[in-house]
């Protein structure tokens, strides 16, 4: 790829930069951002997975296009990264310690992907990279931003590239990072449910719940993978404790089809997902009393 985001191989341009600059409310550095272009038959669209990320059926045109990788910001010189509508809102008082932190952040990139450079045009490793660097740079950020949410999204998202990167250079290591990201993932989620019962943090802000771009799936979505990645990823050996998480998600999961009917807000696929996950959760508890 060029500057300009162009995909030589295939001839068609797959980004854009906004005319908008933005400042870097941290370094000060003036940066453009990277857009994904949609459309003329760009993107396929498939199914969504258990996880409810979209899936992609690879186009004649594009030979590879992958939505995930251009949400973040990410300031090219000093890398701090939020969401673009949080980008500017990071506590005042937390520039200076954010600043100093320049240098640590660089280098920790560095051990997952040694050449990165977020002045080019991005593409699966700086990706992959523009999450785990919010997943870091959120915990600058004011409670009403829902930090602890974002940080879950954005280790969500990250696992979900380092399993693309798993599946396109095997044998690298990139599953046991995406493993670890997943579990992340879990810890974050779950204390989002905590945190919006105590109110410590608010979700109103919240936008886009995700998890993926295509669809909002609203608090009901928070629930759901908050549930699916404890059944999933979350570790304990201590059966004991294990059993009494997974009675907890039950109960959260419930909240979902609590009321029963699909609508609107609650679409017919969480609802199905849903129940799904609740009786695979019971007949693993009951394994687990087995024991
Ligand atoms: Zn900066």
């Amino acid at each position: 790829m060029d500057k300009e985001g162009q995909d030589k191989s295939a001839g068609v341009r797959v980004s854009y930069y906004l005319k908008n600059p933005i400042t870097c409310p941290v370094c000060g550095d003036v940066f453009k951002k990277e857009e994904m272009l949609t459309g003329r038959g760009r993107l396929i669209a498939r199914q969504t997975t258990d996880e409810l990320r979209r899936t992609y059926e690879p186009s004649k045109k594009v030979r590879e296009l992958n939505p995930l990788i251009y949400p973040v910001t990410v300031c090219p010189s000093c890398y701090y990264s939020a969401y673009p509508e949080d980008f500017p809102s990071i506590v005042k008082e937390h520039t200076g310690i954010a600043l100093s932190q320049k240098t640590k952040r660089i280098h920790d990139i560095s051990l997952f992907f040694p050449i990165v450079d977020f002045r080019r045009p991005r593409n699966l490793f700086t990706g992959a990279a523009s999450y785990i660097l919010a997943v870091g740079c959120y915990s600058f950020m004011p409670k009403d931003r829902a930090p602890s949410f974002k940080k879950g999204l954005s280790a969500l998202r990250a696992a979900w590239l380092f399993g693309d990167l798993e599946d396109k250079y095997p044998g690298q290591n990139f599953g046991k990072l995406k493993r670890l990201l997943y579990c992340k993932a879990a810890d974050f989620y779950e204390r989002t449910i905590a945190y919006s019962q105590t109110g410590e943090e608010r979700i109103e802000s919240v936008k886009h719940f995700g998890p993926d771009l295509d669809k909002n799936y609203g608090f009901q979505g928070i629930l759901f993978i908050a549930s699916l990645l404890l059944f999933k990823y979350g570790q304990s050996s201590d059966t004991e404790e294990r059993a009494h998480k997974l009675e907890s998600a039950k109960r959260t999961i419930s909240r979902i089809f609590g009321s029963g009917k699909s609508s609107k807000s609650k679409p017919s696929q969480i609802l199905d997902l849903s129940k799904d996950l609740y009786e695979m959760i019971g007949t693993e508890i009951e394994r687990l009393k087995g024991e």
